[in-house]
């Protein structure tokens, strides 16, 4: 008998409305794929809690089973590359965006886009780390690869009680860096000191029009606000400063002028996690398995089920979670 799962599903009524609901499935039903996955934990990253409430334009077709990401065990491959009982970690390729994601307890997708899970990490540290701490990992490669060391300066990292931000965090303290989190909650100041940020800054100071170069004080950054406070961080770059971009929670737009490029030689580097080619993919989490402190990771991390993720989604854009929040498919079949 085909295997039974539940999973979330997110439909369109006649009327343009959008619903979403727990729904139980079949394998049968699953999108076309050579590699079938038991999916065992998934995550809410902001992405998908847009996708979830509709608050943003993620979904491109219906229905769809929301999740950009997700950790599991491979039950049936046609992709030499892998075999039934492989574990493996998949992040973004339009996953739960036009292909059926990981909200559900099982996947099928195309087997070139999953990542083997490097030894010593399992699947729940992994969507524990997720596409937030993927991305967040990518960002530190960059700043990297720019020359930016731990002598250059601080790091300043936005949005840092969030997913990207607190594993950002995390990294950069352990790689040795001195890093500086700026915050909308001041009061989450003691848990961003446990992952390793040395100042705390509050988020007004940079949501205003500032001017075109401000005081140099960061060698780099890891942005996920975007709008003026990416403005703003870019005109507080030390010359030859690197500022990393990877998202848009304050904002789309970017009011910023060219002085911090020009007169202070500053690069901004942007950061697309999705269509990341499958080397640096694989480097990335290597990585992120010998840099991720498991007690810091627990600390930011919060264990959800199927049934409370819509709740949950709302919670993650009014801005009241904190770190990353992890999806069990514990009591699918
Ligand atoms: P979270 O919701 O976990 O964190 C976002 C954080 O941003 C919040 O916790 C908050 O931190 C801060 N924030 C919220 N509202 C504002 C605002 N108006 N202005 C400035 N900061 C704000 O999301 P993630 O960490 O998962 O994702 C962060 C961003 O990165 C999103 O825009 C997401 O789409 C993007 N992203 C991009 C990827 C890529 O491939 N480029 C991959 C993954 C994520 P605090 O309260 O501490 O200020």
């Amino acid at each position: 008998m085909d295997t039974q799962f539940q999973a979330l599903l997110i439909e369109k009524d006649a009327s343009g409305a959008q619903h979403v609901a727990l729904r139980r499935m079949t394998e049968d039903a699953l999108p076309e794929g050579d590699v079938t996955v038991r999916v065992e934990w998934s995550t809410l990253n902001y992405k998908d809690a847009l996708a979830i409430t509709g608050r943003g334009p993620i979904v491109r077709r219906f229905p769809m089973v929301p999740g950009i990401d997700f950790a599991g065990t491979v039950t049936q491959s046609d992709d030499p590359a892998l075999s039934p009982g492989d574990r493996v970690v998949l992040n973004g390729w339009g996953v739960g965006e036009s292909h059926w994601g990981g909200l559900a307890g099982r996947a099928r997708v195309r087997g070139d886009w999953l990542v083997p899970l490097p030894a010593g990490l399992s699947t729940r540290q992994a969507m524990a780390i997720g596409t937030a701490g993927y991305t967040a990992m990518l960002c530190v490669m960059a700043l990297e690869r720019e020359g930016v060391h731990p002598e250059s300066g601080p790091i300043v990292v936005s949005g840092a009680s969030g997913g990207v931000g607190s594993i950002a965090l995390m990294l950069l303290s352990r790689l040795g860096y001195t890093v500086e989190a700026i915050t909308g909650r001041p009061r989450e100041g003691t848990y961003l000191e446990a992952l390793g940020a040395a100042a705390i800054l509050p988020r007004d100071a940079f949501t205003s029009v500032g001017k075109p170069l401000e005081r140099a004080r960061w060698a780099g950054a890891v942005d996920v606000a975007g709008g003026r406070v990416l403005a703003n961080l870019c005109a507080g770059m030390m010359p030859g400063g690197v500022v990393t971009a990877c998202g848009l929670a304050g904002g789309m737009d970017f009011p910023a002028t060219v002085a911090p490029f020009i007169l202070r030689g500053v690069s901004l580097i942007g950061i697309d996690s999705v269509q990341c080619p499958r080397d640096r993919r694989m480097t990335a989490w290597n990585r992120l398995a010998e840099l991720i402190d498991p007690q810091r990771l627990d600390l930011m991390t919060r264990q959800i089920a199927l049934a409370e993720v819509p709740d949950t989604a709302r919670a993650l854009l009014d801005g009241t979670t904190h770190g990353r929040v992890i999806v069990t498919m514990a009591q699918d079949g």
